[in-house]
């Protein structure tokens, strides 16, 4: 690990430092549902803001379409910021504009200023390399030093994630650190047994994960929407839940594989089988080779993990001494199909080796559910870039500061 930290930066009182935080907050009506990439952008922001730096904030928020839209400013992001430095932080109307550049020019030293959302410049997300590049030296006109913290975009070629830190010093900022320090702790050296528990909706958008993970873990337990492939690739019929049938040879490969290394591949034993896809619908639990026998025939949905399969699961986890989750068990958006997320997220709060919740719904089951953070080990802010990561991908905005 050879990420530049923030102190390479050499003293910083007096300087403009850009920080690419992630600010990406979920809004509801204008009301931000969950501040936690808000409160993880703390502890850079006041390792700068207590060393004198003049701190400009920039993220993106949503996806704005190159141009200013009211519906995605960061606004709300900038006010709770305030509330959490408990000092004022003042916003600018745009990003490299008149109103930024007359904003920082009046930033005093220790103070912050958060700008417009970077996805309002057509330049942030561009793949032609010269606009990208051009915005990217606005933004570093503001800068003697830039510090790249936005964990959640590392997975993305962007001005700011990429061009950006090329053009001025740069260091990685304490979440980037955190994040990592966990994330390399489940690839290079966990502590054994290590189980991997994977749900979510389709197998296709974890087989990099599942193939990269297979050798290195003694239990993948599965659940969610995956599952179902899992079982058809076993030979079971599935009703009419979730399946890629394109992917059945592949798990097939898979499990031949774990057999191969001897890794525990767990299936559900039990399902909660439902008449239709709402919360009302009518339901029964039934064994995962008889989903097609309820009342509901072969139009029934698997639509959650049994009890007997939650409490199994969560066995294996709590005996585990690292345990990463990624993708909710069933439909945890609906309430008579949360139980199944809800057993697992309970059993990775009691294990008492390293538990480590990666994924966006994943992360934003278990606060509707109403865990606190901190009865995890970590929770990661970055959906995609975590699962990259876990994929051995090298990912360009950590490349950028020198990881390896
Ligand atoms: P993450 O963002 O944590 O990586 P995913 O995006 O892969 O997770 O999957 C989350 C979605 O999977 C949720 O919206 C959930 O409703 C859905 N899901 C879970 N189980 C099932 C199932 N049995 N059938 C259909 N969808 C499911
Ligand atoms: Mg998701």
């Amino acid at each position: 690990m050879t990420l530049r930290t923030i102190d390479s930066l050499g003293p910083l009182a007096g300087k403009r430092v850009v920080v690419r935080c992630d600010l990406n907050v979920p809004l509801k009506d204008g009301v931000i549902t969950d501040d936690g990439r808000v409160r993880a952008s703390i502890p850079t922001i006041r390792a700068l803001t207590s060393q004198g730096a003049r701190v400009i904030v920039v993220s993106h928020l949503g996806r704005p379409e190159g141009a200013p839209d009211p519906k995605y400013s960061l606004a709300p992001a900038a006010v709770r910021l305030g509330e959490l430095l408990e000092a004022p932080v003042a916003l600018a109307s745009d990003t490299v504009g008149p109103d930024a550049e007359a904003k920082v020019a009046a930033l005093g030293d220790g103070e912050v200023l958060v700008l417009e959302n970077l996805r309002f410049n057509p330049g942030e997300t561009s793949k032609d390399g010269a606009e990208r590049r051009a915005f990217a030296e606005q933004l570093a006109a503001f800068a003697d030093a830039v510090v790249s913290d936005g964990f959640g975009v590392v997975h993305r070629k962007q001005a700011s994630v990429w061009d950006l830190e090329q053009l001025r010093p740069s260091a990685a900022g304490l979440l980037i650190a955190a994040e990592l320090d966990v994330l390399d702790r489940l690839t290079e050296s966990p502590e054994r047994p290590y189980a991997v528990v994977l749900g979510g909706s389709k197998v296709s958008d974890k087989l990099g994960v599942i193939a990269h993970l297979l050798p290195r873990v003694d239990t993948l337990l599965i659940g969610g929407g995956m599952l179902f492939t899992f079982l058809a690739a076993k030979g079971h019929p599935v009703g009419s839940s979730l399946l890629e049938a394109d992917q059945i040879e592949t798990v097939r490969g898979y499990l031949a594989k774990a057999e191969e290394l001897g890794v525990d591949i767990v299936l559900p034993t039990d399902i909660v089988v439902a008449a239709s896809f709402s919360a009302d619908a009518e339901h029964v639990v039934t064994t995962a080779e008889a989903i097609e026998e309820t009342p509901f025939g072969a139009s029934g949905l698997g639509l959650d993990i049994g009890p007997e399969t939650a409490a199994a699961f969560a066995e294996r986890i709590r005996g585990s001494k690292t345990v990463f989750w990624n993708g909710p068990m069933g439909v945890f958006e609906l309430a008579p199909f949360a139980a199944g997320t809800r057993a697992i997220a309970g059993a990775l709060t009691e294990t008492e080796g390293l538990s480590v919740v990666g994924g966006g719904d994943s992360a934003a089951a278990v606060r509707q559910l109403g865990f606190a953070d901190d009865a995890f080990g970590h929770i990661s802010t970055g959906g995609g870039a975590s699962l990259e990561f876990l994929e051995g991908k090298k990912l360009p905005g950590l490349e950028v500061l020198g990881w390896q």
